[in-house]
């Protein structure tokens, strides 16, 4: 993703953002490194630093003097800059974390409960909110993120099973959680968010092109492409979990037969393990896996396949060792430096990251029209705050 400055007075906003997420990116970063990246001047780069310092979004360590000259400031996020609340609500259960600018998790609350209606979601998000924020007093709220199963709209597709939540068609989700907990809420897919979280803290950071293969209670994936994860016309892109994979094989509640999340799922390993024990279960689905990998591959041709999800790290590990040897694909070649199949076991805590960084890049990513001007931005929130007082 390459980031440049805009010369324009309005793109102030803006070129605080690329300079913030250049500081998130490569930091310790000195400024001078900073402005040949972003292709701002030096003096242009000062100014938006002092603004970012002063709203406390990072920090400057002076480094060490190397021989003569004046030792530049190495700048880094300043992880307690900002705070996000992460929210994660599945068929299983709700999760809540208190997330920092950096992506650290400083508290988390979880409750198990099967197929929560919307009301007591938001009643659980509203009283974990609360109980979180107490870890932080001070601490400056940038928003709320929420990440949820799909598929979303689909009329065929809203249907009630195993691996869906009931009750949530035409829930002004968005609104809801506004109005419960009083902060600015943003709501995305579970196999985006933690996607996102992927790309932002985990093996995703380094890569431009990867396909994210999400084992949740459902199972889905999404093409991380130039760092955006592809959405599709309706954000549905993805749904990989309702590909049949064995013609007239299990029937499915959204109306196909053997899709591969009857069988490669959370929900299916707590089902079948019951009867065949866990290590059967691998036995048995690692060449669906196998084949979900090769038609991933040949239909994106990622740099990598990054597979997370929900279920048991030992479980994840058993899974990847058990899909080797990986079929030919286009991604069969000599000359890769990283391995086909990328297993993340960060689960939970990816999720509730992701769910976190919607608010985040909200509020912090470089986007044309972020905040008009100065008085409409929200990074520069706490200086008006301070000017009113
Ligand atoms: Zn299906």
């Amino acid at each position: 993703m390459s980031l440049r400055g805009t010369n324009q007075e309005s793109g102030r906003p803006y070129n605080r953002r690329i300079v913030l997420e250049t500081i998130r990116l490569h930091g310790p970063v000195a400024r001078g490194e900073i402005a040949r990246r972003v292709g701002l001047t030096v003096q242009t780069v000062s100014t938006i630093i002092r603004e970012l310092e002063l709203q406390d979004f990072i920090i400057g360590a002076r480094e060490e003097p190397k021989g003569r000259g004046y030792p530049a400031t190495a700048l880094t996020l300043n992880p307690e800059g900002g705070f996000a609340i992460g929210a994660n609500v599945t068929p299983i259960g709700i999760d809540v974390a208190l997330i920092n600018l950096a992506g650290q998790i400083i508290g988390q609350v979880g409750r198990e409960i099967s197929h929560p209606d919307p009301d007591r979601a938001f009643a659980e998000i509203t009283d974990a909110t609360a109980e979180l924020r107490r870890l932080r007093p001070k601490g400056r709220m940038l928003g709320l993120g929420m990440a949820m199963p799909g598929p979303f709209d689909v009329e065929s597709m809203s249907f009630v099973g195993p691996t869906t939540l009931q009750g949530w068609k035409d829930v002004p989700i968005q609104e809801r959680l506004m109005t419960a907990t009083g902060l600015p809420a943003y709501v995305g897919g579970d196999v985006s968010s933690a996607a996102l979280s992927e790309r932002l803290y985990g093996a995703g950071r380094s890569l431009r092109e990867f396909y994210y293969l999400y084992l949740g209670v459902g199972t889905g994936g999404t093409f991380v492409h130039d760092g955006q994860a592809m959405r599709g016309a309706r954000g549905n892109a993805g749904e990989i979990g309702h590909v049949s994979f064995i013609p007239g094989g299990e029937p499915c509640p959204c109306g196909n037969r053997g899709c591969l999340e009857r069988y490669l799922s959370v929900e299916a390993l707590d089902r079948r393990a019951k009867i065949i024990g866990e290590d059967g279960w691998v036995k048995e689905v690692a060449p669906l896996l196998r084949t979900a990998i090769t038609a991933i591959e040949n239909l994106f041709d990622p740099e990598t396949i990054i597979f997370g999800g929900l279920a048991p790290e030992a479980v994840m590990k058993k899974l990847a060792r058990a899909v080797e040897p990986l079929q030919p694909s286009v991604a069969e070649r000599r000359d890769r430096t990283i391995p086909r199949l990328t297993l993340s076991v960060t689960g939970k805590a990816a999720l509730l990251r992701g769910a976190a960084a919607l608010a985040f890049s909200n509020v912090l990513a470089p986007r044309i029209g972020s905040g008009s001007d100065d008085d409409n931005d929200p990074l520069m929130q706490k200086s008006k705050a301070e000017k009113a007082a």
